[in-house]
C-alpha cells in the first residue's frame, strides 16, 4: 500500500475515525513514531491541541482539518507561520448549538433540571411546594458575541418575548441594541449569553466586573469554551448570592466541573453537548472529510480559518 497521507490526532467520533481509515488508510499520530514523511494533512477533535509541538512531529504537514467551528485547540498563527492551512466546521453546528442555548435560557430560570430533583427527591410527594422561578417573557438577554450562534439564539428567543441586546467588537446590521461593552451589556440584561469564540483573545472576557453588572437578580449562560468566563470570580459570585444562576455546557478544565457547583440548584451542568446530536455530530464529520478531500485534490480547503 501506497504511504498514507491523512493522519488522525486524538480521539475522533467513530463516524470519522472510521472514513478516514477506510478512505485514506490514516493512522493515529500515536501510533506513527518516525514514519512522518507523507503525512501532509491531519485531522483533530475539539479537544486536542495542535501547537508548535504537534507541528514539529510532522514536518509535511501542510493542512489541519478541525473537527469543530471553534478552533482555539489549534496555534492558527504557528500554523500559518509555517504555510499550513486550517479548516473548522461553520453553519451546520450552528441550529443545534442555538438550540442548546436556548435549553439552558430556559432551565436556569424556570429551573427545569432542579425541579425534577425535587420530584425525585420525594420532596413533592411529601408536600412540599417548588418555589416560583422566573420567566423569558419580558426579560433582556444579553448575547455577548453576536456570530452566528449568537443570531440565532436571539432570533429563537424573540418569540419567547425576550428582548435581545448585545455585545460584540463591532456592531452587526440587526435590529437588536448594541453596548460598547460586556460591562455595558451586563447591566442591560437579566441573562448574559456567551457565544465568542474562545481562545487568548477571550479569556476571561466575563470576568468579576460583568458578573457583578449581571447582579443578583441575573443569570450567566456559556455555550461559548471554559475560558472565556473566569470561572473563580462566577463561583464566588454564586457563594455570595451575587448571581441568581448560571447554565453552563462548558468548563475551564474539562472534564473537571468546580465541586463547589456539583451541589447547587441554581446552576444547571452540562457535559460540552452544544453540537452533540446524531444529525450534527455526522453533518460535522462530512464537513471534516470534503475538508480533506479538496485539500488532497486541489491544495485549498473548504472552510479555511487562515
Ligand atoms: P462566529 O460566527 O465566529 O461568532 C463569534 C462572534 O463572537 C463574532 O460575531 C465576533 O464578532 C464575536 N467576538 C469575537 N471576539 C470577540 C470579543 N473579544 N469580544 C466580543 N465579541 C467577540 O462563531 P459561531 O459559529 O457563532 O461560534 C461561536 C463559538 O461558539 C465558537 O467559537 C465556539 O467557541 C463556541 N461553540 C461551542 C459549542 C459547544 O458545544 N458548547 C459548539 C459550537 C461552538 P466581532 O468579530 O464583531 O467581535
Amino acid at each position: 500500500m501506497s504511504q498514507p497521507t491523512v493522519v488522525r490526532v486524538g480521539p475522533l467520533m467513530p463516524f470519522l475515525e472510521d472514513a478516514l481509515e477506510r478512505m485514506y488508510a490514516a493512522p493515529s499520530l500515536a501510533d506513527v513514531g518516525s514514519q512522518t514523511e507523507g503525512l501532509t494533512v491531519a485531522v483533530a477533535g475539539g479537544g486536542t491541541v495542535i501547537g508548535a509541538a504537534e507541528m514539529d512531529q510532522l514536518p509535511a504537514l501542510r493542512a489541519i482539518a478541525n473537527f469543530g467551528v471553534g478552533y482555539d485547540n489549534v496555534d492558527v498563527e504557528e500554523a500559518t507561520r509555517r504555510e499550513i492551512i486550517v479548516s473548522n466546521t461553520p453553519d451546520v453546528l450552528t441550529d443545534a448549538v442555538a438550540d442548546l442555548s436556548v435549553a439552558l435560557v430556559l432551565d436556569v430560570l424556570r429551573q427545569v433540571s432542579a425541579a425534577d430533583r425535587f420530584v425525585r427527591r420525594g420532596e413533592w410527594a411529601a408536600g412540599e411546594r417548588y418555589p416560583l422561578t422566573r420567566e423569558v417573557r419580558g426579560s433582556v438577554v444579553g448575547i455577548l458575541g453576536l456570530g452566528r450562534i449568537g443570531e440565532a439564539v436571539a432570533l429563537r428567543l424573540e418569540p419567547f418575548g425576550a428582548k435581545v441586546a448585545y455585545h460584540s467588537r463591532s456592531p452587526k446590521d440587526v435590529p437588536w441594541a448594541y453596548h460598547a461593552s460586556p460591562v455595558a451589556l451586563a447591566e442591560a440584561s437579566d441573562v448574559l449569553v456567551v457565544l465568542t469564540p474562545g481562545g487568548a483573545d477571550t479569556k476571561h472576557l466575563v470576568d468579576a466586573a460583568v458578573i457583578d453588572a449581571l447582579g443578583p437578580d441575573g443569570y450567566l449562560v456559556n455555550v461559548a469554551r471554559g475560558s472565556v468566563v473566569d470561572e473563580g470570580a462566577l463561583v464566588q459570585a454564586l457563594e455570595e448570592g451575587r448571581l441568581a444562576g448560571a447554565g453552563l455546557d462548558v468548563f475551564d478544565d474539562e472534564p473537571n466541573v468546580p465541586a463547589a457547583l456539583l451541589g447547587r440548584d441554581d446552576v444547571v451542568l452540562l457535559p460540552h453537548v452544544g453540537s452533540a446530536t446524531v444529525q450534527t455530530r455526522e453533518a460535522m464529520a462530512t464537513l471534516v472529510l470534503d475538508n480533506v478531500a479538496a485539500f488532497l485534490a486541489k491544495g485549498e480547503l473548504v472552510t479555511p480559518v487562515n
